[in-house]
């Protein structure tokens, strides 16, 4: 403990004097030169075959180089023991934090004892890292809520409800046919978004406005390992096969990420449907572009935006406050026990993107351009 506050101290004044440098007037100098004194952060990705990763990763090592840091960022194209390993590497290399989106949020226990041991403060990044006493802050968004705005925003799509979730007075009485996706069952955040979505959903499974026809309600059952498109592709077109044979069509489905929705999409292609008439409503979550365009186009019928460079911040705050001996803020300290101890964290709040409010939502806040939207 004296040790950690001793290297804090030091790391505090290192950071301060990475700060001066920065706002002396030479802050022009490119970020090869300001790096040194603000010390090494390691950051670890998950994949890069996602675009909303390769995003966050961009945002946070620009932010981080802003404040004069040096940045190891990886991505461990969703492999364990890659993501161990280059865990370990940033620790050797004498990393000062490390901001963490994990692939399986339960793997990580020795290495950030590890970490621990050498003094190294640990950022959860959007996912949060269970089984260990070693996590001390976590950055991500309201995940129960991303679930609730996923299930509200097919049910949008269904007439039954407005994006918030306000009942609407001349909803149609269904019955609707729904078939319904997880996503990683090893990613922590999968639960929250799955509990949030089927809270939403229950009352109108209950009443039979809503028809799971496949029968496959169960977490388990919906889950999606690694959140792989190809996986989702092949249970949708196995579930039309087996319980839409009889010609009656899928109205809705909730998935939980743009790029099973992609997948679900091709299912749905495949199978014969076609956009317009008899097309369900999908949901998904990131607003990729290519998702974007299939809202625009009406294949999808929302997204969930998290916006990338507001987490960012958030965890770059928080890396800054712990090397200045500052206490980061938080706003949330009961919601995300990660089976060791109740993680303090600062939750986002996201938001509801249907092909309306692409531009107001999107556009204006220069996530996208109209130019990326419709090219
Ligand atoms: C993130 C989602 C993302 C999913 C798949 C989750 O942990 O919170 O934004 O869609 O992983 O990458």
């Amino acid at each position: 403990m004296k040790t950690k506050k001793v290297l804090l101290a030091t790391l505090a004044i290192s950071s301060m004097f990475a700060l001066a440098a920065c706002s002396g007037g030479s802050g022009d100098s490119g970020s090869g030169d300001k790096g040194g004194d603000g010390g090494l952060i390691g950051v670890a990705m998950p994949t890069k075959s996602s675009e909303r990763w390769i995003q966050d990763g961009d945002a946070v090592k620009k932010q981080l180089e802003d404040q004069g840091f040096k940045v190891d960022l990886q991505y461990a194209e969703d492999d364990i023991p890659t993501q161990v390993s280059q865990l370990e590497n940033m620790i050797t290399k004498g990393a000062e934090a490390l901001i963490i989106a994990s692939i399986d949020g339960t793997t990580l226990t020795q290495v950030l004892q590890d970490a621990a041991d050498a003094d190294i403060p640990v950022i959860a990044y959007d996912r949060l890292i269970r089984d260990s006493e070693n996590v001390d802050y976590y950055a991500s968004f309201d995940n129960y809520k991303v679930g609730v705005q996923q299930a509200n925003s097919i049910l949008n799509g269904l007439g039954l409800v407005e994006l918030d979730g306000t009942a609407k007075s001349d909803a149609p009485k269904g019955p609707f046919n729904i078939e319904l996706f997880a996503g990683s069952p090893d990613d922590n955040n999968a639960t929250f978004f799955w509990n949030g979505a089927i809270d939403t959903l229950q009352p109108l499974i209950d009443d039979g406005t809503l028809v799971v026809k496949s029968g496959q309600t169960d977490f388990q059952q919906a889950a999606t390992l690694r959140w792989d498109g190809e996986v989702a592709q092949s249970r949708m077109e196995d579930i039309l096969t087996k319980s839409y044979s009889d010609g009656s069509k899928v109205n809705a489905v909730l998935s939980p990420y743009d790029g099973l929705s992609r997948g679900i999409i091709s299912a749905l292609t495949d199978a014969g449907y076609t956009v317009g008439d008899g097309w369900p409503a999908i949901s998904g979550q990131d607003a990729e572009l290519d998702s974007v365009k299939a809202i625009n186009s009406g294949e999808q019928y929302a997204t969930i935006f998290k916006d990338t460079r507001n987490l960012a911040k958030v965890a770059v705050d928080m890396a800054t406050a712990l090397l200045n001996g500052d206490k980061p803020e938080v706003n949330n300290t009961e919601d995300y026990d990660n089976g060791k101890k109740v993680v303090p964290s600062y939750l986002l709040e996201s938001q509801i993107v249907v092909k309306d409010n692409i531009n107001e939502v999107l556009v204006k806040s220069g996530y996208w351009t109209e130019a990326e939207i419709n090219g």
